[in-house]
C-alpha cells in the first residue's frame, strides 16, 4: 500500500553504439537527455561518456527544459483521499480506477488506518503514538487501547459500508450512486500516472517532504527510489549535502559542459 513502480520510460530510438553482432543499442533515457540538452551542438551530441555530468550540471543550475524530454508513467497502489492528492498535480496525466464502473468490494482492498495523533502546534503534521501513556482533555488514555478502538471502528464502518453497498447493488442501484457511502480513505485505488521527469523531481521535492501527510510521503518515496534506479545522476540532487557550484566564468565556459571543447572567456 502506498507504493510506486515505474510501468513504463521513454524508450529513446537514437542510437549511442553497435554491439558485438553489429545491432544498434540505443540511448538510455539519461543520456537521451544529455543528447536533447546539446541540441546546439550536433557534433557533441552523441557523447554519452560525460552524459552523467552534464545532467548533473543542468540540475544544479536549475535548467529543467531537458528533464521534460523524458516521460514515465507509475503504477500507484493508495487509498481514495490520497490518490484526491495525488490528482491535484495537474502537470501529470492520469488513469485510475473507477468506481463507476467496477465495484470495489470485489476488485479493491480495504485497510485500516494507523492511529497518529493531532500535533497541537502544527496542523500539517500528525504524532506516531508510541507506548506511553497520552494525557488528552478526556484523561490519560492507554496507548495500546487507542489503537486497538481506532482500528476496531475503522472495521466496524467498513463492514457496515460494504455489506450496505452490496445490498444497494443488488436492489439495481447504480454504482456510481452506491459508491457514495463507501469510506474514502479506507477504500484503496489504483492509478496510472504520467509525467515528464522534470514534473516528478518537482512532485517528489514536495511530496517527500515532511509538511505532507505520512502515506502520500510513502508513495513520493517509493516514487524517488524507482526514479533513481533509471536516473543516477539525480542521487547527488536528493542525497548530498548542497554544495558550492561551480562558477562557470571562473574556470570553465558554461557552454563547455554542453560542446566538450575549450571557450575562450
Ligand atoms: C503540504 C501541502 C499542503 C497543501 N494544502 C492544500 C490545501 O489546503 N488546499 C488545496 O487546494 N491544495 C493544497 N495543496 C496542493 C497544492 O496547492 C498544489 O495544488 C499541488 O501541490 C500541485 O502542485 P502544482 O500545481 O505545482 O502541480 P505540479 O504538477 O506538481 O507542478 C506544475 C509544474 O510546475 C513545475 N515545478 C514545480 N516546482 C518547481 C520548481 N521548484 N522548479 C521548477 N519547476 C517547478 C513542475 O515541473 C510542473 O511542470 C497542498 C500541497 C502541499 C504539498
Amino acid at each position: 500500500m502506498n507504493d510506486a513502480k515505474i510501468i513504463a520510460v521513454t524508450q529513446p530510438l537514437i542510437e549511442s553504439h553497435r554491439d558485438l553482432a553489429d545491432k544498434p543499442v540505443y540511448m538510455t533515457p539519461n543520456e537521451f537527455i544529455a543528447y536533447t540538452a546539446r541540441v546546439s551542438n550536433p557534433s557533441n551530441q552523441h557523447n554519452t561518456l560525460t552524459s552523467e555530468k552534464l545532467l548533473k550540471y543542468l540540475i544544479e543550475h536549475k535548467h529543467w527544459s531537458p528533464f521534460e524530454m523524458v516521460s514515465i508513467t507509475m503504477e500507484i497502489n493508495t487509498t481514495r483521499d490520497i490518490s484526491h492528492q495525488i490528482i491535484r498535480h495537474r502537470s501529470f496525466s492520469f488513469q485510475e480506477f473507477s468506481q463507476r464502473y467496477a465495484d470495489p468490494t470485489k476488485d479493491m482492498q480495504f485497510v485500516t488506518r494507523e492511529a497518529r495523533l493531532q500535533d497541537a502546534k502544527n496542523r500539517q503534521n500528525s504524532i506516531e503514538v508510541g507506548d506511553e501513556t497520552i494525557s488528552s482533555s478526556i484523561g490519560d488514555i492507554n496507548p495500546s487501547g487507542l489503537k486497538f478502538q481506532w482500528n476496531s471502528v475503522q472495521e466496524e464502518i467498513t463492514n457496515l459500508a460494504k455489506d450496505h453497498y452490496k445490498d444497494a447493488i443488488s436492489w439495481g442501484i447504480a454504482k456510481e450512486q452506491a459508491r457514495a457511502i463507501l469510506p474514502e480513505g479506507l477504500t484503496t485505488t489504483r492509478l496510472y500516472m504520467s509525467g515528464t521527469l522534470r514534473s516528478w523531481i518537482h512532485y517528489i521535492d514536495v511530496r517527500a517532504e515532511e509538511g505532507t501527510q505520512k502515506e502520500h510521503r510513502q508513495v513520493a518515496l517509493a516514487a524517488r527510489d524507482e526514479i533513481l534506479r533509471h536516473f543516477p545522476s539525480l542521487n547527488d540532487y536528493w542525497y548530498s549535502a548542497p554544495q558550492e557550484i561551480e562558477q562557470p566564468s571562473k574556470k570553465k565556459h558554461w557552454l563547455e559542459y554542453f560542446w566538450n571543447t575549450s571557450i575562450a572567456d
